[in-house]
């Protein structure tokens, strides 16, 4: 008899306040054959405050590769596996992403349960625009990258959303506003626990506030920054124009197209990847 194939749920838990679950997560905790998380203590003590006595296996980024597959293998044999993260979505900065296209190929149903995330709940208390926003992850951990990310976005029409840590949140501050300039911004710490805190103001006074921070800052957090204002787009154009016409000049004088990119962003201190961005904006605006 040939079995069904069977069904992965990515189940959201809460990222603070418990009563933030859903009744469908838990339910479908609750009735699935296997659960996998991050950290078997951490979700086992979840399901003890909901009574809830499923097998749990973990599944995190170091054994992320091996456990997709053997979990592919339980659900091409009929089992029915939830996956949950630590706290909030799974597959949001957390692992998931492989066993969700492991599930797909093996023919198994891919469920969402949807809750909690922290990048939502700090937008739509931000106050800052929601129509249209941009989602980065971690910023580098390191100066340089950070600052590279941050220029490549600094002219993107969208409010900008990082996930950032305690002891790096200060510089991320710091780099946001000599690269982005003076915007509105909110740091949102601790969602939905005890010590929520959501302060918005512009860069500077954020990165004024959390450099001068006498105690170390604690706790989660997330970044939230205005997007480019309609004077930085324009001014974003003119230099998009300028690079097109200075690569212009330096391949009328024998450079390659590779080199003059390079010595043009070199000139206007940008890295070769925003120089380009810039490039092949002002040549399809040129070409419309
Ligand atoms: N999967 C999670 C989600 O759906 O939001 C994100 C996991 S990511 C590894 C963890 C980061 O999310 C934290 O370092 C922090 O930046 C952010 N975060 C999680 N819970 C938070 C909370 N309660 N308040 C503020 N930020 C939070």
């Amino acid at each position: 008899m040939q079995r069904m194939t069977g069904t992965l749920y990515l189940v959201a838990t809460p990222i603070g306040n418990l009563s933030d679950i859903t009744e469908r997560a838990c339910r479908t905790l609750a009735e699935v054959d296997l659960i996998a998380c991050e950290d078997t203590r951490h979700t086992g003590a979840l399901l003890k405050h909901f009574g809830i006595k499923t097998r749990l296996i973990s599944y995190h980024e170091h054994n992320e590769r091996e456990r997709a597959a053997e979990l592919g293998q339980s659900l091409v044999q009929g089992m029915s596996i939830a996956l949950v993260s630590d706290a909030g979505t799974p597959c949001i900065n957390d692992p998931g992403f492989r066993l969700v296209n492991i599930a797909r190929e093996c023919g198994a149903r891919v469920v969402p349960v949807p809750g909690a995330t922290a990048f939502v709940a700090a937008l739509i208390a931000s106050g800052l625009p929601t129509d249209q926003f941009f989602f980065g992850g971690f910023l580098p951990a390191r100066t340089a990258g950070r600052r590279a990310r941050l220029a490549e976005l600094k002219m993107m029409p969208a409010t900008l959303i990082f996930y950032e840590t305690p002891h790096r949140i200060a510089d991320a501050l710091r780099d946001a506003h000599e690269i982005l300039g003076e915007r509105e911004a909110v740091v949102a710490r601790e969602l939905t626990k005890l010590h929520e805190e959501i302060v918005r103001a512009p860069l500077s006074e954020l990165a004024e506030k959390f450099a001068a921070a006498e105690q170390a800052v604690r706790g989660e957090i997330v970044l939230v920054i205005d997007r480019t204002s309609l004077n930085e787009q324009a001014a974003g154009q003119d230099s998009e124009m300028d690079i097109a016409a200075r690569i212009h000049t330096l391949e009328q004088e024998g450079f390659e197209p590779r080199a003059a990119l390079k010595k043009v962003a070199r000139e206007m201190g940008l890295t070769r990847a925003e120089a380009y961005r810039r490039l092949t904006a002002a040549r399809s605006r040129n070409r419309s």
